[in-house]
């Protein structure tokens, strides 16, 4: 390897990352190397975009073929695959509620790994058994949670998420009627530089109450809590004054709760800065080298980020579980959809001779969000006041808060993905990890100059904003003083 890509390797690193014996390690030709002959050789065009090319100075094409003399060279490839049906288990623990038994608030993550899955998943199964411990204790000492927790340990889903996916689907009508929160528990460090959270924009201010609660771990904020740190370190790009939380994607078992039944979802973990660290994920990901002795030696030596992340999520699932008005902002999903609907618009400003051609308007979409808006605000007030001595009362607003987020579920499904039924957020088509928001319109808009019937393309946009227009009207329609 050369001293270049030792130094551009070294800039990709966190601090404790920088030891020589794990760049070697990464360095090993199976993990990362400069091209090898068949890719050196590889024939077609470069790779597309960032999605397909990493930050290293590595270049490369994607064939199909290969270059030059080389054109009429063959690769022959062996491939042992063990393709059988096995069985798999997921370990499932209740805590039953003491007053709202049939809400449940749901911690789960995964258990098995590609090889020895010290980072994923079982920094973040870890975290999950001492959470179910702490909890334990809590009811030893006669403590019940107000609703019913659910931990859940699944099983297979590096292999597509398969056991989440069976147990929601098996039990899909009882979660739909009492599925309060599910909070996501894979890999609890990719880094060690600040706290990284994905969540519906319902848990914003959960989040943020939340962490102003939790010490930082971080060196050089001692005495501040973990939004200073979280704050300081990765500030929102699209709120003033607030920490970046990213929209849910997919890629976890989250998938099937916040996708496809409409829970409201969340998760955390301790992250890198991805200002400097552009490479998806970390080095080691999913690799023979993601070891204990990896998390113990470079990424978390005191274990000071596996605690935190202990605290977020177990703090969330407390929260969730325990108070007695649950803590869903709805004013802050109102702020979120104006913020999408303006993204999704100024899109459609570079077709601007197209949306005057084919009338195309975002109107509709702009009074839904500004009807939702105002639903949103009128029903905080109203909870604001709620009577709390009044269970009935208190019940019911929490229905509307519970629900909202299955409002947003369209039960025929984005269009060619019948099991991503969220009309706000779904995993990008190009990258499933990232979130994308309104994205029936955002696919019904990509690449549009490139497709053959300008007239029917402009018309599926249309009808992908008529869909979301009705959407956020419907789920206004939810928030309303129940008559
Ligand atoms: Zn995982």
């Amino acid at each position: 390897m050369s001293m270049e890509m030792r130094s551009s390797i070294r800039r990709y690193l966190s601090p404790h990352l920088q030891d020589m014996r794990l760049l070697e390690m990464l360095c090993h030709p199976t993990v990362l190397s400069q091209p090898k002959a068949c890719q050196r050789n590889m024939g077609g065009p470069a790779p597309p975009d960032s999605t397909w090319k990493g930050s290293l100075n590595v270049s490369y094409n994607i064939g199909p073929g290969f270059i030059g003399s080389y054109s009429t060279r063959k690769v022959r490839m062996h491939i042992h695959s063990n393709n059988k049906v096995t069985r798999i288990y997921n370990v499932i623990g209740t805590i039953k509620g003491a007053m709202e038994s049939d809400r449940y608030v749901i911690l789960g993550g995964h258990r098995d790994s590609w090889v020895f899955g010290g980072i994923d998943p079982q920094s973040g199964a870890a975290v999950v058994h001492e959470i179910v411990r702490s909890f334990g204790k809590l009811k030893k000492e006669g403590w019940r949670p107000r609703r019913t927790v659910i931990f859940a340990s699944w099983d297979a889903e590096e292999f597509g998420l398969l056991g989440s996916t069976e147990w929601a689907e098996e039990n899909a009508k009882i979660l739909q009627a009492r599925g309060v929160a599910y909070i996501n528990a894979d890999s609890s460090v990719e880094g060690n530089y600040t706290l990284r959270i994905d969540c519906t924009p319902l848990m914003y201010g959960l989040v943020y109450n939340l962490t102003k609660e939790i010490p930082s771990p971080d060196e050089g904020f001692e005495g501040k809590s973990l939004y200073e740190s979280w704050y300081e370190k990765n500030p929102s790009t699209e709120y003033r004054d607030l920490p970046r939380i990213n929209k849910l994607g997919s890629g976890n078992d989250f998938e099937v709760f916040f996708q496809r039944l409409g829970i409201a979802s969340g998760r955390a973990r301790y992250s890198k800065n991805w200002k400097v660290e552009k490479y998806s994920s970390y080095p080691a990901y999913h690799s023979i080298y993601e070891t204990y002795e990896i998390v113990e030696k470079f990424y978390d030596p005191t274990f000071k980020n596996h605690v935190t992340v202990a605290q977020v999520r177990g703090g969330l699932v407390f929260e969730l579980a325990d108070s007695v008005v649950l803590p869903f902002d709805c004013r802050d999903y109102a702020a979120a959809l104006s913020n999408y609907t303006h993204i999704i618009y100024n899109l459609s400003k570079s077709h601007q001779s197209e949306v005057t051609k084919y009338s195309v308007t975002f109107d509709p979409l702009f009074s839904a969000v500004k009807n939702f808006t105002e639903a949103a605000i009128d029903f905080h007030r109203r909870l604001q006041q709620v009577d709390i001595s009044n269970p009935i009362d208190v019940r019911s607003l929490n229905d509307q808060l519970m629900l909202l987020e299955r409002a947003f579920i369209d039960p025929l499904g984005l269009p060619g993905r019948p099991f991503y039924r969220h009309i706000i957020f779904a995993p990008s088509s190009h990258n499933k990890y990232a979130g994308e928001s309104f994205p029936g319109i955002y696919d019904a808009m990509f690449d549009i100059k490139n497709k053959a019937d300008q007239h029917k393309a402009w018309e599926e946009v249309k009808r992908q904003i008529s869909i979301a227009a009705f959407t956020v009207q419907a789920a206004a329609g939810t928030l309303k003083q129940v008559a």
